[in-house]
């Protein structure tokens, strides 16, 4: 019996995949646990969640805990209930940087050759031809193109990445931007099951519900946050709110709707816009 669960857990452990973010900012932590590299932010955000009704939504955060001499934010492991999990990143929002960031990008219009050489890969004609001929860009025009290029801006939310049990795994959308090409990534997602969209969709529902009662959602700019859609063989259908590392307390007494058109300075990030956007996309798909 010890040496089956010895098997399991290690299989488990192996099927760990990291979606999106730096390859060194993750660790395996104890049994169940997975380790992030420490921000403040994060910490915070979790410090407020609980208790908040948004809880039961969130992995369990575990405390901070040092390892070689470097901070980690300790939480439960996501994909360690599920045999051979199917996963999905969806960042949500209509933007993905901070209003501080866009201010900072402002104060500095730095021409940087390595923004240009980054927005040819994706597309050889989004540079101005002023832009072509000091092969350069600034950081903000950087920033305000990529959210036009996936469907971050026009449906409040991006698909990251997905991996699935066959072992394919894909992080190439940065230029997936149609509501139909997105509906035909999450269809391919589910291999067209129609349990598992009813159970993704009635999760969202839930998740809906929940925020509109949240304290900690009604205060918060929730920026480069995801929704981790996991599901596998025995149908077993979750969705998770995950990194919360951009994700910043609002000014004593201030609110956000955050399904207002975002203006900068009024701090909107779109973020219940965005999870009816994707309440439709999976809607429009055959349910079972
Ligand atoms: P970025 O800001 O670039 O999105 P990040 O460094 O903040 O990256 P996260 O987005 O929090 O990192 O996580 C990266 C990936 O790791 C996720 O896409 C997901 O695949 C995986 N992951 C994160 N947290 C968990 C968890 N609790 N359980 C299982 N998988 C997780
Ligand atoms: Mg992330
Ligand atoms: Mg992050």
């Amino acid at each position: 019996v010890v040496h089956w669960h010895l098997v399991a857990s290690q299989r488990k452990r192996l099927s760990w995949v990291q979606l999106a973010g730096h390859k060194g900012s993750f660790k395996a932590g104890e049994e169940g646990t997975i380790l992030k590299k420490y921000a403040e932010n994060e910490k915070l955000c979790f410090e407020h969640l609980s208790g908040d009704v948004l809880e039961r939504f969130v992995p369990t955060y575990r405390g901070t805990v040092e390892r070689d001499g470097e901070l980690f934010l300790q939480m439960t492991d996501l994909l360690i209930n599920f045999d051979g999990p199917n996963v999905m990143d969806c960042k949500m929002g209509v933007r993905t940087y901070l209003e501080e960031e866009l201010v900072r990008a402002r104060e500095k219009p730095k021409l940087r050759r390595d923004l240009y050489n980054k927005m040819l890969e994706v597309d050889s004609e989004a540079p101005t031809s002023e832009e072509h001929k000091q092969q350069a860009v600034t950081k903000l025009r950087y920033m305000q193109w990529r959210e036009t290029i996936s469907s971050t801006s026009t449906l409040g939310f991006r698909i990251e990445g997905i991996k699935k049990a066959d072992g394919t795994c894909r992080t190439d959308f940065k230029k997936t931007h149609s509501r139909e090409e997105v509906t035909q990534v999450f269809k391919d997602f589910v291999n067209g099951n129609g349990k598992i969209i009813s159970s993704y969709i009635r999760r969202l529902e839930e998740i809906r519900q929940t925020l509109q009662t949240s304290d900690f959602f009604m205060k918060h700019e929730v920026i480069g946050s995801s929704m981790l859609f996991i599901h596998d063989h025995t149908e077993r259908a979750e969705v998770w709110l995950i990194d919360f590392g951009k994700t910043t307390a609002l000014p004593d007494g201030q609110t956000l709707d955050h399904d207002k058109p975002w203006h900068e300075g009024n701090r909107e990030d779109g973020y219940l816009w965005g999870l009816d956007n994707l309440l439709h996309t999976l809607s429009s798909l055959p349910a079972q």
